[in-house]
């Protein structure tokens, strides 16, 4: 089963990608992670995207859809893939889907996770003073979200359409929100 967690930066996806990687053996691919290791590995394409990803600004869509692309493999071979933060664009969704496509597979879920902006700005305070992670700072956070706002939100209408699209209150505790992925993970899909 591939699921998508969609949401705003610091709604949480890592965090419930990283229980379900515990829980259902899925593997969780995070482009963000993906990335931050590019760049703690020194490695070209680390050099390439460090300053982008300070400001807070997207990377280009060529460059995650292919890290996502070398990971297929391997996250088909676990009987599944948590997408977290990516897709974030149109372009990255489309490929994503003829990606899966020619792989004979597909989406099966896309759980969006809502928090408002105000929660979200409270949470990446707390996460900046903690592990100081630099695109967490107030002014890289507020580019951020306007990424989200402005190309990946237009993304929930695409996924509506295709009829796979499940909205979960990401407001409450790290438990309840677990317990209710959980649910739309478990439950029947026609
Ligand atoms: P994340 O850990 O998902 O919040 O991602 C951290 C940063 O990595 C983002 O602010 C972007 O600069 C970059 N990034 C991660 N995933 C993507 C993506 N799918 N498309 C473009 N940029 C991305």
């Amino acid at each position: 089963m591939n699921v998508i967690l969609f949401g705003p930066p610091a709604a949480g996806k890592g965090t419930q990608a990283k229980r379900l990687v515990e829980t259902r053996k899925m593997v969780q691919l995070s482009t963000g992670d993906m990335l931050r290791a590019a760049i703690a590995s020194g490695s070209e394409l680390g050099k390439r995207v460090s300053g982008i990803m300070e400001r807070g600004e997207l990377v280009s869509d060529g460059i995650v859809i292919e890290l996502i692309e070398q990971r297929l493999p391997e996250a088909e071979a676990a009987g599944g893939a948590i997408f977290d933060g990516f897709p974030r664009t149109l372009a990255q969704a489309e490929a994503l889907d003829q990606m899966l496509e020619r792989r004979g597979s597909r989406i099966d879920l896309v759980i969006r996770l809502k928090v408002d902006d105000e929660a979200l700005m409270k949470r990446v305070a707390g996460r900046f003073a903690e592990s100081g992670r630099p695109d967490d700072n107030p002014d890289s956070f507020k580019v951020r979200l306007n990424a989200y706002n402005a190309q990946t939100a237009p993304l929930l209408p695409y996924y509506q359409a295709q009829k796979n699209l499940l909205e979960v209150d990401g407001m409450g505790s790290i438990e309840a929100v677990a317990a209710a992925i959980d649910e739309a993970l478990d439950a029947p899909r026609g």
